[in-house]
């Protein structure tokens, strides 16, 4: 198969806090060479191991303002009482390389992505149940207790929006998840709006255009 430069995809994936998205993202990248993860800003201070510039660019709420009235934002919201905010350089310049990106971003960055991006893939993962996705919250332990509670509050809301998105994972078994969501950004390549350029030149071998 020829090797040419293609245009990225985004890959967008939502789902509520403890559904297994890091797990997925990792997994994702791991698996499939020119899958970056689009690193988005914050005001939330990092939790235990996250660095800046890797996870996330931490930030306050002054920096992050003047960053989103500078338009460097291709979309923010509030989530959890924190700003978080998908950089536009970062993915401009991971989709340039022909790069595809993971955006780990909630429903309402979803939104916005898929509307200025219809090309973006949005994937959506929830918990098979209310306790798994409790007893993943309380197993991971990284928040504490008030924060788990509000987390699990805002689930319904979020698993709410599933509807938006192109596709749907259930994670009751973490490795079929993990199959789901690579195969998933494969088959996203194949698509055929991605493909014109490559069929362009498939067609110049065979003394055809892609029109006929
Ligand atoms: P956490 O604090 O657990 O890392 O993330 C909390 C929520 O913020 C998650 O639902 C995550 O998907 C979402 N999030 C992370 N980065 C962004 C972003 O750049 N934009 C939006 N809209 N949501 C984000």
């Amino acid at each position: 198969m020829s090797e040419e430069k293609r245009d990225g995809s985004l890959v967008i994936l939502s789902g509520p806090s403890g559904a297994g998205k890091s797990a997925l993202t990792e997994y994702a990248l791991r698996s499939l060479p020119g899958l970056k993860f689009s690193i988005s800003y914050t005001t939330r201070a990092p939790r235990g191991g996250e660095r800046d510039g890797v996870e996330y660019f931490f930030t306050d709420r002054a920096k992050f303002e003047s960053l989103a009235a500078a338009g460097e934002f291709l979309e923010w919201a509030e989530v959890h009482g924190n700003y978080y905010g998908t950089s536009r350089s970062f993915i401009d310049g991971v989709l340039r390389q022909g790069d595809d990106a993971i955006l780990d971003i909630d429903v309402q960055g979803a939104r916005a992505v898929k509307a200025s991006r219809p090309d973006a893939v949005a994937v959506f993962v929830m918990p098979p149940s209310f306790e798994a996705l409790r007893e993943r919250l309380l197993r991971r332990s990284l928040d504490d207790e008030s924060v788990i509670a509000r987390r699990l509050k805002i689930a319904l809301n979020e698993i709410r929006s599933y509807e938006n998105y192109d596709y749907l994972i259930i994670n009751d078994d973490l490795k079929n998840a993990e199959r789901e969501f690579v195969a998933i950004i494969i088959a996203a390549h194949c698509r055929m709006n991605l493909r014109r350029n490559a069929v362009v030149s498939i067609m110049e071998h065979f003394g055809g255009t892609a029109d006929g």
